[in-house]
């Protein structure tokens, strides 16, 4: 294990210097916070992860969460965490007062539990889906439901769970099959099965409260015939015990990483005994589930982040420990006498390490700044401010998703190669944070589905309105960092590319215009890749400006080498990742349609 899983001053420039967060706290929502209980809030959760959660980060791995004798085996430090990341507020501090929560900015959240999941990534999940399932009860069902379930739910007591898919409704909820039966007494009967549900059952929970997805009798077809549920695996009864609910476990299934994290099949109803009760009104599950998935996707941004910061930080450490060949003297000649080079002499080792560093400390920034905009969006006294807001996290939303899981994988790939041959090897992590952060590109909608959704739906959304926000964000900070000469050509670079991006839009236009959308999103997972790297150059544009003002005042909240690093990253990222888009334009606007299956036999 490296002595290091996550660069906490990094955190707290991104979060304080950069996203300027404590300005949340003028909001009248937030009034009760300030920078000092945020502080305190931060350090207990560092405490807490270096004890009790990166620890066990290696032996959560094996042996993995399992099915065995019709239970789901996870191991012993779910438990603890359940219970004091419950008292500790991890799952309900963001909740209003008047459901027990202390109303904390996400933003704030948002780096306690990226501090978390850098620390061991199989553990906060357990919490971050309690407090989804939880949230969608405060927000949308009865108050009767609200005082069943929100405080046992918000303290970790029981568990919950969100479930969406089913064996042949994935990535298309509109195919939703589990049913709900009214009955007279008011309650559904629920009958289905839903697999792939995280955190779905353990000993460490005494109840688990399932928010399904399922199609009342008689509904519309597709995704307006879908409404929301909240089944308990255990009724509450009048006089507080628990009557088993018809949900039974049937298996756990066994993955490539994130294996402390169990992935449950459920089965609702078989015995004809399941009762649900309808959340909001009956068909907008769907629309409750969306109201509510900004928030999960930050989530999961967030979680990707942080894998691919503490894989940076293992492989860093790794490289300034390994000595291994020797660097190339002026004369372009080794020394053989001379002492073995430190890995991290050798540039094509740097480049591996910038790459990784630029993404994981660039993703942070991205979820944060995406929390804020969600902070803003909702508690904003502004009505302006809120719809700006919205719209910037709109159409940002599927790259906060996306980015810190494709390019964090291929960060985490990197981290891998510092290691050379101990990378593959169990006996250093790299090779399970490469295994971990697998998953984070597929579940919560995957690349694919995000960027359909970011081409087909947000670049379009309002007549284009988000993006001319964004563009406009955009040029803000190509005008803030022109006033130093050393980022003029960067922001000059970027102005460039703002300019491609309008120009590759008017070519995908046209094919929507002639009315075949088909070609005009059949590449939507290369633009996802082509705004991400776009997106992340602005932000990197971002930090590198902050970083300049604070050298040039004088600022002592941190060296000058921790502010030059953070110019020189973005000059990395500017040289080596920004100009893929080049290609990636060229793509774009090629004629050629080789993707879409018009009956020929491509793959014969
Ligand atoms: C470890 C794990 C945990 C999970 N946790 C949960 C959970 O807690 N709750 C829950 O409800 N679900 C959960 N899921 C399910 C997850 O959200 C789905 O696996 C995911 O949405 C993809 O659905 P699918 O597996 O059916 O793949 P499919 O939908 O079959 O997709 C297969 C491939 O086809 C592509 N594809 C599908 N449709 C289209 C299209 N229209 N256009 C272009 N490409 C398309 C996809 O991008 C993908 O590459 C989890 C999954 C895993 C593996």
């Amino acid at each position: 294990m490296a002595k290091k899983y996550c660069d906490i001053e990094t955190l707290k420039f991104i979060l304080n210097e950069v996203n300027n967060y404590t300005s949340l706290f003028e909001l009248e929502h937030f009034a009760d916070h300030d920078a000092e209980s945020m502080e305190t809030f931060f350090d207990s959760v560092k405490d807490f992860s270096d004890k009790e959660l990166y620890p066990c980060f290696a032996e959560m791995d094996s042996p993995p969460a399992h099915y065995k004798d019709g239970k789901i085996i996870v191991h012993s430090q779910v438990g603890k965490v359940m219970k004091q990341g419950g008292e500790m507020g991890l799952i309900n501090a963001t909740f209003p007062y008047e459901n027990n929560g202390l109303q904390m900015p996400l933003t704030a959240f948002t780096a306690a539990h990226y501090i978390m999941d850098a620390a061991n990534n199989h553990l906060p999940g357990y919490l971050g889906l309690t407090m989804g399932a939880t949230e969608l009860i405060i927000h949308f069902a009865s108050e009767e439901l609200k005082e069943t379930y929100v405080e046992k739910m918000g303290s970790g007591e029981w568990g919950g769970t969100m479930c969406l898919t089913e064996p042949q409704a994935g990535s298309s909820l509109s195919d939703i099959v589990t049913s709900a039966t009214p009955t007279d007494d008011g309650h559904y009967k629920i009958k289905g099965q839903k697999i792939f549900i995280s955190a779905g059952d353990h000993e460490y929970a005494s109840n688990f409260v399932h928010l399904v997805l399922a199609r009342i009798e008689g509904a519309p077809a597709g995704t307006k015939g879908i409404s929301l549920f909240v089944v308990p695996k255990k009724r509450p009864e009048a006089d507080g015990s628990l009557t088993p609910n018809d949900v039974i476990t049937a298996g756990d299934f066994q993955k490539l990483g994130q294996k402390g994290y169990c992935t449950t099949h459920l089965m609702f109803g078989e015995n004809d005994d399941c009762q649900g009760y309808l959340v909001g009104q009956p068909h907008k599950g769907l629309k409750y589930m969306f109201l509510m998935m900004n928030g999960a996707r930050i989530g999961v941004g967030r979680g990707a982040a942080a894998i691919a910061a503490a894989a940076y930080e293992a492989s860093l450490q790794y490289a300034n420990e390994r000595s291994q060949g020797r660097k190339l003297t002026n004369t372009g000649k080794k020394d053989v006498n001379a002492a073995q080079s430190l890995i991290i002499e050798h540039a094509d080792v740097r480049r591996m390490l910038l790459m990784q560093k630029s993404v994981a400390e660039g993703s942070l920034h991205l979820v944060l700044k995406a929390a804020k905009l969600a902070d803003v969006a909702n508690f904003s006294s502004d009505e302006k401010e809120r719809e700006r807001n919205r719209l910037l996290l709109e159409i940002l939303i599927p790259v906060v998703k996306t980015y810190p899981s494709e390019m964090g994988l291929q960060a985490t790939s990197n981290g891998v190669q510092v290691l050379g041959g101990y990378g593959f090897c169990s006996e250093y992590i790299l090779q399970q944070y490469f295994r971990d952060i697998r998953i984070f590109s597929i579940y919560e909608g995957t690349t694919g589905i995000q960027s359909l959704d970011l081409l087909g739906r947000k670049v379009v959304m309002n007549e284009g309105q988000a993006l001319q926000l964004l563009a406009g964000e955009v040029m803000q900070t190509i005008q803030d960092a022109s006033k130093y000469d050393e980022l003029k050509p960067y922001g000059a670079k970027l102005g460039e590319k703002l300019q491609l991006v309008q120009k590759v839009l008017t070519k995908l236009g046209g094919f929507a215009m002639a009315g075949d959308f088909e070609r005009y999103t059949s590449d939507a997972t290369i633009f996802m890749e082509f705004f991400g790297h776009l997106v992340m150059s602005w932000l990197w544009l971002e930090m590198a400006t902050v970083a300049k003002e604070s050298l040039v005042k004088g600022d002592t909240a941190h060296s000058s080498d921790f502010y030059e690093s953070k110019i020189h990253t973005m000059k990395y990222y500017f040289k080596y990742e920004l100009a893929k888009t080049t290609s990636q334009a060229e793509v774009l606007m090629d004629e050629a349609s080789l993707t879409i299956a018009n009956g020929k036999k491509v793959f014969a």
